[in-house]
């Protein structure tokens, strides 16, 4: 068993900036990275949109640059996944993989969101070739041609809107004949003459050799199938947080966020802060995640002090 003022779990850009935060405020904190170190960003290539790298970076080359400035501050970063809590009393416990036990006075979530995907072989062979689920990240890429979304929500309208101003057609491929997005989102993306929507329809392929070339859709209402030519295939089926684990004790919504207190990284549990995707359903960027990593360790701080705990 280990005892540690502050431990974070989880290593986007918001658990390394919690780190980062915390190591220098003298918390000397323990990171448990989880199975994918780095996070999301691991997946991805070019980062163009993160502040500081004017010439854009690769997603794992920032991670490891996040982990470097934590290091550098003396967090002590380790391999391992949480797989139980229990937060009913202080310290707040943690086990990791099932065996280690760690007690901490305060605890920072930071265990981020999985994009959903179809689950077609062709949409994970051309993963990061054409196959994306951030618009906002990759639809520069794209601009001056055509790309395909898949998804109804208000995500997937949100993002058909933005590749809109970027390319010269979006196909948005909706499987029912009605969308789940709010009737604002849903007026605004038929009111866009370049957003093109197949009601009933299907992913059947995505088509390419090294890089996405076209995307098959079939109509499911009327059996018939189109093969339409696009550069860029967006998956924006919703996405998935990572908050199992603690949700005998955190407070989660209905689709499984973490809920905070608004405006703040505070969880229903003193002493439990909550950052980056796993509270965020809105904006889910790097730099927002890392913000809310910051966030939350200054609010760690400010309560380990405030009890006396450092
Ligand atoms: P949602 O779960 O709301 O929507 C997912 C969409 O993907 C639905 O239209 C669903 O279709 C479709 N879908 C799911 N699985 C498949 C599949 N296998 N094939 C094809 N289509 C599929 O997710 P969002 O990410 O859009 O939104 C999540 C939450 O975040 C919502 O509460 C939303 O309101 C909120 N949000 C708010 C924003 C804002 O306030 N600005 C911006 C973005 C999101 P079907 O409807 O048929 O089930």
């Amino acid at each position: 068993m280990g005892k540690v003022s502050c431990l974070i779990i989880g290593s986007g850009p918001a658990g390394y900036t919690a780190a980062i935060y915390a190591a220098r405020a003298g918390l000397k904190p323990l990171m448990y990275t989880g199975l994918q170190q780095g996070g999301q960003l691991m997946n991805t290539t070019d980062v163009e949109n993160y502040p500081g790298y004017p010439s854009g970076i690769l997603g794992p080359e920032m991670m490891e640059d996040f982990k470097k400035q934590a290091e550098r501050f003396g967090t002590d970063i380790r391999f391992g996944m949480a797989t139980k809590v229990d937060f009913s009393s202080k310290p707040h416990k943690v086990w990791i993989d099932d065996s280690i036990e760690i007690h901490a006075d305060a605890v920072i979530l930071a265990t981020g969101a999985e994009a959903k995907w179809l689950g077609l072989p062709s949409e994970k062979r051309l993963n990061g070739s054409g196959v994306s689920a951030c618009a906002v990240c990759d639809g520069f890429f794209y601009r001056g041609q055509e790309v395909a979304i898949v998804g109804a929500g208000d995500t997937a309208c949100e993002e058909a809107i933005y590749l809109s101003k970027l390319c010269t057609t979006v196909h948005m491929i909706v499987r029912r004949d009605e969308m789940r997005a709010s009737k604002i989102m849903q007026e605004r993306v038929k009111n866009i003459a370049n957003i093109k929507v197949y009601w009933n329809s299907v992913t059947d392929e995505v088509l390419g050799g090294n890089v996405v070339e076209a995307v098959r859709i079939k109509n499911t209402k009327e059996n018939t199938v189109v093969e339409v030519p696009v550069k860029g295939f967006f998956v924006a089926i919703g996405h998935q947080p990572n908050s199992a684990v603690f949700k005998e004790y955190i407070i989660t919504d209905n689709q499984e966020y973490v809920v905070t207190v608004p405006g703040t990284p505070r969880t229903n549990v003193e002493g439990v802060f909550a950052c980056g995707d796993l509270q965020d359903k809105v904006y889910r960027q790097a730099v927002t995640a890392a913000g809310s990593g910051c966030m939350a360790a200054l609010e760690a701080e400010r309560y380990l002090s405030e009890h006396g705990l450092i």
